[in-house]
C-alpha cells in the first residue's frame, strides 16, 4: 500500500483510527468462509475505523479519485470471503457507527447505524417491553450494515422472511463520495427505482451503509417447541409443505440429521433427546395464545406421524429447548475441522425431497461424504462437503457443479443467505443468461464507475 495513503486517512480519521501494523491488519482480513475454499486475503491494506457517514464520504471521494480499492468491513461473521481484500486496500472498519438512533414505537420502527451488531440489537429489544426485530442470521456478532448487504436469513425466515422484508430506509455513501438516503417510515412507496432493494443483497459492492431503518413486530410472548423424528429423510422433508399449506407458519422448521447431532451433543457433553428414526424436524412455534400454540402442536404432530414420524417430542421446559438449541448451533462447529464446503441452495420446499434423493445420488457417484442441515421451512438446507481432514477432494469442482445444477434444475438458487461473494462468481453462469449478467455489470458500472469497491465480489470477477 502506498506510503501516502495511511497519511491521508489520518488527516480524516484521526491518528488513533488508522491502522497499519501487519498484527493489526491481518485480524481485518478474513472472514468464517471455510479454509479449503476461502479467498487468499492480501495483507497489503490499511484499515481506517471512521466515525460517521461524512467521514466516510471523505475516504470514498479520496479513494476514487486515486483509484485505491476500498472494502467495507462489517463483523467479519460472512460465510463467501466477501469481506476479504484480494489487492491492496483501504478498509472501513464500521465498529464506531455503533449507535442505535432511535425506536420509533409509534411508527414500529427502529433507525440505527450500520455497525451496530446483532447482539446490540436484540439486546435492545430483550429490555423493550413489546416490540422486537424477527431476522436472526446464527452468529451475533454480524452488523446491521453487513446484514443489510447480505440480505441475511436464518432459523426464523418460515416466519418472518429475510433482512429483505424488514428494511424500510437507508443512508449510503457512494463509491464517489456522496451521501443519498433511500425509502423511509413508509408502507407505501412508489417512487421511482427501487434503490434501497437494490443495495441488499449488494455485498458490499454498490455502496457503504451507513444507517439503517427497520421494521419492529409485536413480540409475541407464548412459545414452544417439537422434536418430531423419521427413518426417512425423504419423508422428513415431504412433511414441510403439507403443514405450511394447512396454514401453519412456525418461527422455524430446522432440518437436523441424527449423526451430526449426536456428534455435537456428545462435544457438549449433553444427549440429544430423540432416540427413533435417523433424522430429525425441530419445529420452534410462537403464537398469541397459549390454547392455539397447543391446538398447532397437536396438528404438526398428527401431521408429521401419518407421513411417517417415528417419535414426537415436545420440548415443554425452557431448559429443554435450550438445550436443543445448543446442540443444533453447536452442529457446525463440531465437525469444522473436517468441513470443506458448506453449500447454501435453496429450492422450493415442494421439491425438497426430490433434492435430498439428488444428493444422496451425487454422494454415491462422487464417493463423497455430504451430511445436511438447517432451515427445510424456507426450502434452504445446507449441504456440508466433508472430508477427514477438510482439504478440498480432487473432485470438488465436478461435485459442487452437479449441486449446483441439481438445485437449480428443481428452481433452485445456488445461494439462499450466504451470498455469492468471492467464492461463487464462476458459478453465475450456471444460474443466470449472459443477459442477466451483463445487466447486473451495467449497474455495478453505474454506482462504481472506478470498480473501486470491494472489487471480485458477487457479480465483480465475472468477465
Ligand atoms: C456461525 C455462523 C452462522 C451463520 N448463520 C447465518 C444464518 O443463519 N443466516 C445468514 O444469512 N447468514 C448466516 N451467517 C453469515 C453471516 O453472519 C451473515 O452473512 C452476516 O450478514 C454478515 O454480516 P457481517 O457484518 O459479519 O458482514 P462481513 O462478513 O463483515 O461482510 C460481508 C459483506 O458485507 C460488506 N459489508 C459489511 N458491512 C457493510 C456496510 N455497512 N456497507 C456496505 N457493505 C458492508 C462487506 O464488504 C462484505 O462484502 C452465519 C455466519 C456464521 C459464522
Amino acid at each position: 500500500m502506498r506510503q501516502d495513503v495511511a497519511g491521508k486517512l489520518r488527516a480524516i480519521s484521526g491518528e488513533d483510527w488508522v491502522v497499519t501494523d501487519p498484527a493489526g491488519v491481518a485480524s481485518y482480513v478474513k472472514d468464517e468462509t471455510e479454509h479449503a475454499i476461502a479467498p487468499m486475503p492480501c495483507y497489503d491494506c490499511v484499515v481506517v475505523k471512521p466515525k460517521d457517514s461524512q467521514e466516510i464520504s471523505g475516504i470514498l471521494k479520496y479513494a476514487n479519485d486515486e483509484k485505491i480499492t476500498v472494502v467495507a468491513r462489517g463483523g467479519g461473521t460472512g460465510c463467501a470471503g466477501a469481506v476479504v481484500p484480494i489487492k491492496p486496500s483501504i478498509i472501513i472498519a464500521l465498529e464506531r457507527l455503533n449507535k442505535i438512533v432511535e425506536v420509533d414505537d409509534k411508527n414500529m420502527m427502529v433507525e440505527c447505524e450500520a455497525g451496530v451488531t446483532l447482539s446490540d440489537l436484540e439486546e435492545t429489544f430483550t429490555h423493550h417491553d413489546s416490540l422486537f426485530f424477527p431476522v436472526h442470521p446464527g452468529d451475533e456478532g454480524a452488523q446491521v450494515g453487513g446484514m443489510v448487504v447480505q440480505n441475511a436469513g436464518g432459523v426464523r425466515a418460515v416466519r418472518h422472511g429475510v433482512m429483505r422484508n424488514h428494511i424500510k430506509g437507508l443512508e449510503v455513501v457512494l463509491p464517489t463520495g456522496e451521501i443519498i438516503r433511500t425509502g423511509g417510515k413508509l408502507m407505501k412507496d412508489n417512487t421511482g427505482y427501487d434503490l434501497t432493494h437494490l443495495m441488499i443483497g449488494s455485498e458490499g459492492t454498490l455502496g457503504i451503509v451507513t444507517k439503517v431503518i427497520l421494521k419492529l413486530y409485536p413480540k409475541t410472548t407464548n412459545s414452544g417447541s417439537l422434536l418430531i423424528s423419521f427413518d426417512d429423510k425423504k419423508a422428513a422433508v415431504e412433511v414441510v409443505p403439507k403443514i405450511l399449506r394447512e396454514g401453519i407458519v412456525p418461527l422455524a422448521i430446522e432440518y437436523l440429521e441424527r449423526d451430526f447431532m449426536l456428534r455435537s451433543a456428545e462435544d457438549l457433553g449433553l444427549q440429544w433427546p430423540a432416540q427413533k428414526g435417523i433424522v430429525d424436524l425441530y419445529f420452534i412455534l410462537v403464537e398469541p395464545k397459549e390454547e392455539d400454540l397447543l391446538e398447532i402442536s397437536s396438528r404438526i404432530v398428527e401431521i408429521c406421524e401419518a407421513n411417517g414420524a417415528v417419535e414426537s417430542l415436545i420440548a415443554e421446559t425452557a431448559k429443554e429447548q435450550r438445550a436443543i438449541l445448543e446442540i443444533r448451533s453447536h452442529g457446525y462447529p463440531s465437525v469444522k475441522s473436517q468441513v470443506v464446503d458448506i453449500l447454501d441452495v435453496a429450492i422450493p420446499v415442494g421439491n425438497l425431497s426430490e433434492y435430498m434423493n439428488g444428493v444422496d445420488e451425487l454422494a454415491a457417484k462422487y464417493g463423497a461424504h455430504i451430511p445436511s442441515f438447517g432451515h427445510a421451512g424456507d426450502g434452504n438446507i445446507h449441504n456440508f462437503i466433508m472430508t477427514e481432514t477438510g482439504e478440498k477432494p480432487d473432485n470438488y469442482e465436478a461435485l459442487s457443479d452437479d449441486l449446483f445444477k441439481l438445485a437449480i434444475s428443481l428452481g433452485g438458487t445456488i445461494t439462499a443467505e450466504h451470498g455469492v461473494g468471492k467464492i461463487r462468481n464462476r458459478k453465475l453462469g450456471l444460474q443466470y443468461s449472459q443477459k442477466h449478467l451483463e445487466i447486473m455489470k451495467g449497474i455495478k458500472r453505474v454506482f462504481d464507475p472506478n470498480n473501486i469497491l470491494n472489487p471480485g465480489t458477487g457479480i465483480g470477477c465475472v468477465d
